[in-house]
């Protein structure tokens, strides 16, 4: 496959990864790698590129040329839907392998990253399909004129991702983008890229013109910063942590572009008391579980009305003991973190709540014989939390579930609305009026009622409000965050 250099061809077992610039694997400039470790066992099994300023400089360079004078500019809208949708087809024949891949890079267990490649190559389907389906409008205006608009796309896209979903995360970001004909730069993240190579290989398969996808790999404050601030990005996407949302918010504004921002969420699931809890309580649990926590929308609160509080807890207690940690090979509950970094915070958000006195109501395991080196992190469950607490308010990022209660329905959308995030929220009653007054008082991008998707429905416009960001992705509106009105307007008398 293409994407590995002469280290690993030459019967070396760590495979090396390089750019992909302009059609073509390249060779890091400043010659550098970065290790990639696998979460399951801490043991590096592969090599990235370490992208620099320079490398950045080449692929944006890339993008532009492929934009404005290469074959991608020169595409219909039917054409680039094709390739999208043979990318997705792609996708879906290498499912298996892109699997492994993703699970050994990531830690996941199997079958969440084989869940991850359907997700990814259903972006390019969804995508592929709606490239000739954006149109303009004609405006009634003053006698003698006649009005149109027309959707242009931005030009030069850049995409900064993060190492949670690290496929389906490049579907989400670059498969709008490339729909509405940007040409796009991917700084995917140092942790987990190995599956954005691989993809990045099948998309030549597909047909995309040289330029059309441009991956520089590497750290976030190299590769990342000089993509972010680059003088010839027409747009930015980014999803990650606040704190760099921030930094790319604000290089975005130094060039005078727009960006949409995805940061993560402390979301609330409100349980009343008239809820079918047989229906709700999995659903609230593998909310929290899935992915080992780590996911922007993973439903981390808790919400239970005060009469069911104890039957719910007690309900918690037992599911929560009786999740396991384990090697991503072996499809337990959870894997390993991604990093010991990442362990290490979760581990110490765990102490903090325990030193501040919040009762630790379960533990789960981790698997005997899993190996030492691994990133594991058992499963912990807490509660009663108080709502201005750390563990309350804050973004975990683990397998760590917050319970807290609530009064009344004034109280619930109180406490819902009562953190600085805003992403996803999920409301469980059998009062059809409660689940729609809830639904329109929480101050959220997307609200479940009597469910919860933590990250599903490529279909679904997603986003956040506060902390959690701006801007849409997913669904159809992502079509409308890549692209921009022309106004022209025609006196002809
Ligand atoms: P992060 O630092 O925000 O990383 C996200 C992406 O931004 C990565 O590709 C990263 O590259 C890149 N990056 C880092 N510094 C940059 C800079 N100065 N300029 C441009 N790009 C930069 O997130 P993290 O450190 O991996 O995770 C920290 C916390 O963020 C997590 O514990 C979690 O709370 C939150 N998080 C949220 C999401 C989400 O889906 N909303 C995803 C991941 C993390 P490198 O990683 O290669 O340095
Ligand atoms: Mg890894």
């Amino acid at each position: 496959m293409a994407g590995r250099t002469s280290a690993e061809r030459a019967g070396n077992s760590v495979e090396t990864y390089s750019n992909f610039i302009d059609g073509e694997w390249r060779e890091p400039q400043g010659g550098e790698t970065v290790d990639v470790m696998s979460p399951s066992d801490g043991q590096v099994f592969a090599k990235i590129a370490r992208g620099n300023a320079k490398d950045i400089d080449q692929a944006v360079a890339a993008a532009r040329n492929a934009f404005e004078e290469g074959d991608w500019g020169r595409l219909s809208a039917v054409e680039r839907g094709r390739i999208l949708m043979k990318l997705g087809e792609l996708i879906t024949q290498n499912a298996e392998d892109l699997a492994q891949l993703e699970a050994r890079d990531t830690g996941k267990p199997m079958s969440q990253a084989r869940a991850d490649m359907v997700a990814a190559a259903r972006y390019f389907e969804y995508y592929g399909s709606a490239a000739d389906k954006v149109h303009g409008d004609t405006i009634p205006f003053m006698q003698g004129y006649s009005v149109t608009t027309i959707p242009e796309p931005h030009g030069v896209t850049g995409h900064v991702i993060p190492w949670n979903y690290p496929a389906q995360m490049f579907g989400r970001t670059l498969a709008p983008a490339l729909a509405m004909g940007n040409a796009t730069v991917l700084k995917p993240a140092e942790e987990a890229c190995l599956t954005p190579l691989r993809i990045t290989a099948l998309a030549q398969e597909a047909g995309f013109p040289a330029g059309a996808i441009n991956v520089v790999t590497g750290l976030g404050e190299e590769a990342g910063a000089a993509l972010s601030g680059h003088g010839d990005i027409n747009f930015l996407a980014f999803t990650g942590s606040p704190e760099v949302g921030t930094l790319i918010q604000k290089a975005a504004a130094e060039n005078y572009i727009g960006c949409v921002l995805e940061l993560g969420g402390k979301s609330p699931q409100i349980i009343f008391a008239d809820a079918d809890l047989e229906a709700a309580l999995p659903v609230v649990l593998n909310a929290i579980v899935q992915n080992g926590g780590q996911t922007c929308s993973a439903g981390s609160r808790v919400l239970v009305e005060q009469s069911i509080f104890d039957d719910v807890v007690d309900t918690l207690k037992d599911r929560f003991s009786g999740l396991t940690a384990g090697p991503h090979d072996t499809d337990l509950n959870c894997g390993g973190l991604i990093s010991a970094g990442q362990a290490k915070r979760v581990i110490g958000f765990i102490e903090r709540a325990e030193q501040a006195g919040i009762p630790l109501l379960a533990r789960g395991k981790i698997a005997a014989g899993a190996p030492e080196g691994g990133h594991y992190v058992a499963p912990a469950l807490f509660g009663p939390v108080p709502e201005n607490s750390e563990m309350g308010r804050e973004e975990v990022f683990g397998p760590v579930l917050s319970v807290l209660p609530f009064k009344d329905e004034d109280d619930a959308v109180r406490l819902a609305n009562d953190t600085d995030y805003g992403l996803v929220a999920g409301v469980w009653t059998s009062d059809a009026g409660r689940l729609m007054r809830v639904g329109k008082r929480v101050k959220c991008g997307q609200i479940f009622l009597n469910g919860y998707g933590a990250g599903g429905g490529i279909e679904l416009p997603f986003g956040g409000v506060r902390k959690s960001g701006h801007g849409r992705e997913k669904g159809f509106e992502a079509m409308l965050e890549f692209c921009a009105t022309k106004t022209l307007v025609h006196n002809h008398g």
